[in-house]
């Protein structure tokens, strides 16, 4: 096969405690898992009960990850650029219409992640029912740090995820508060798309989101799974 250019490498991330790295695949993102989150966005069918998860995606190539200090550059055609700490699930295998009972035999590992969000493009998108894309999938909008893989974290279903810019704790919530469980999630998502291998999925954010501008200190972490570090440049 004779490639017309040569195809873009996929974004890779460390895996913690090895010398590998974990290739990406697709981004997936579940929206409004937490109700304290859901509240705050004004969303309460979601914060009161139960709805079914809904899903949004970044491009695989959004990814921007790995140890230490990340640089992430504060994107353009946004003036409320928004923090989402999140728990990711990493696929190290596929499936379509995977039982909730099978569901963590597809994961690999977990990570911190950042669902970064132009906030205001997004809102004016909910306004007019358009398409998200341009709030959440922008270049390097989905931060990740290095997958931490099940056979050292397990699978954490309770725990504390937390956020903090430059030292101050804005988010700080707990695995447990989640709506939709990791496993739930896989099986529901898998009903609508084929899952594979490389895939991240984004499970949700608590509640304490808000704006953050070039130069600020990003430090988040999820008990058992690790920890992350962004500086907004
Ligand atoms: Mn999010």
């Amino acid at each position: 096969m004779n490639l017309a250019f040569p195809p873009h490498p996929a974004a890779t991330l460390p895996v913690a405690g090895s010398d590998l790295r974990f290739p990406v695949r697709r981004v997936f993102c579940v929206g409004r898992n937490y109700a304290d989150h859901a509240r705050e966005m004004g969303a309460m069918d979601q914060a009161d009960g139960r709805e079914p998860p809904f899903f949004f995606t970044k491009p695989g190539d959004a990814v921007v990850g790995g140890e230490g200090e990340l640089r992430v550059t504060y994107p353009p055609l946004t003036r409320n650029l928004h923090h989402e700490v999140e728990m990711i699930v990493a696929l190290g295998a596929g499936g379509a219409n995977v039982t909730v009972d099978a569901a963590n035999g597809l994961i690999f590992g977990y990570a911190v992640g950042l669902d970064l969000t132009r906030r205001d493009i997004q809102a004016k998108a909910k306004e007019k029912g358009h398409p998200w894309d341009m709030g959440k999938g922008f270049d390097q909008s989905a931060v990740a740090g290095a997958i931490s893989p099940v056979s050292a974290s397990g699978h954490p279903a309770s725990g504390r995820i937390w956020l903090a810019v430059n030292g101050e704790v804005r988010q700080d919530g707990d695995l447990s508060a989640m709506m939709w469980k990791v496993a739930d999630i896989i099986a529901n998502l898998s009903t609508m798309v084929r899952l594979e291998a490389g895939d991240l999925i984004y499970t949700g954010t608590p509640a304490g989101v808000g704006p953050i501008v070039p130069g600020d200190l990003l430090e988040g972490g999820v008990d058992g799974v690790g920890t992350l570090c962004a500086r907004i440049v």
